[in-house]
């Protein structure tokens, strides 16, 4: 099985990628996870929402989700995100079907409401927030899906502890339901040739990451990239047997990085 997750970035071939999905689905199950920053941000400027990013004190950046904040996440990516890409996989005849973690109780988070968070040279606790990390995935719903040869299309918001809505993170969430599927191969595509050595480098792509040499990479890892690391380190530790970055903007995406064009951790 193959859980594939695009990024949310605005320079994604989402025609090249939904040709190789054609060609994955032939060969073997196939679950799609996206994200929607692209989407989220024109949306929330046209609405006069303001984003609001922040940064971890281990340097994770993320972006806060208030009341607001949520409502324009989930209009951006279960609504205009993920309708359009349903739909665009179906255009090319796949037999796509579109899921938030919400429907069916697909993804359970753990709430995070109150994150610390690093502004200049202190630590803060922002409150009043409304993420999560997906902890707990009901495969049960996805299998029923995959045997009668449907193609999941996954985004966030989750469901937490209180069935309360929140946002998640798409490449934990996606390294989760790989577990949780028993997925053999995972690839991550997104807006740079693979994992860079120097992240303003595009030249310094690293072929091949072992799984023990993850965590000496998270300094070269900025923004987003720090907590894909961490996904793919989770991923491997429950049995996904390779990971793959791609280049998501390439002509095939999918198929150059699963033929190690991009970067491979195992
Ligand atoms: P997405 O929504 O596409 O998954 P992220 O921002 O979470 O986006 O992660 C991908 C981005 O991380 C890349 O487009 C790149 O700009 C950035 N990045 C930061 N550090 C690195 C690195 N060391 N190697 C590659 N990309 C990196």
């Amino acid at each position: 099985m193959l859980i594939v997750k695009a990024g949310g970035g605005p320079g994604i071939n989402w025609d090249g990628l939904a040709a190789d999905l054609v060609e994955a689905r032939g060969r073997e199950e196939t679950v799609l996870i996206h994200g929607g920053n692209a989407v989220r941000d024109a949306l929330a400027a046209r609405l006069g929402v303001p984003v609001r990013r922040v940064v971890s004190p281990s340097g994770v950046a993320s972006v806060v989700t208030d009341k607001d904040a949520l409502d324009v996440f989930l209009m951006a990516y279960p609504g205009l995100a993920s309708t359009g890409i349903v739909a665009g996989l179906r255009r090319r005849g796949l037999d796509a079907v579109g899921l938030s973690g919400v429907d069916g109780g697909l993804w359970r988070a753990k709430a995070k409401r109150e994150i610390p968070v690093r502004e200049g040279d202190k630590t803060k606790l922002l409150r009043g927030n409304r993420t999560g990390r997906v902890e707990a995935v009901e495969a049960r719903l996805l299998q029923v899906l995959l045997r009668a040869g449907y193609l999941p299309v996954l985004c966030a918001p989750a469901l937490d502890e209180d069935g309360l809505i929140v946002n998640a993170d798409n490449d934990t969430a996606a390294a989760a339901t790989a577990a949780a599927l028993g997925a053999e191969t995972m690839v991550f595509l997104f807006e740079a040739p693979g994992f860079l050595s120097d992240p303003d480098d595009p030249g310094s792509r690293v072929a091949e990451i072992p799984a023990a040499e993850i965590e000496s990479r998270l300094p070269s890892a900025r923004g987003g990239m720090a907590r894909k690391l961490i996904a793919v380190s989770r991923a491997l530790a429950r049995g996904v047997r390779a990971v793959y970055f791609g280049d998501g903007r390439a002509a095939r995406p999918l198929r150059d990085a699963l033929a190690g064009r991009g970067t491979v951790f195992r």
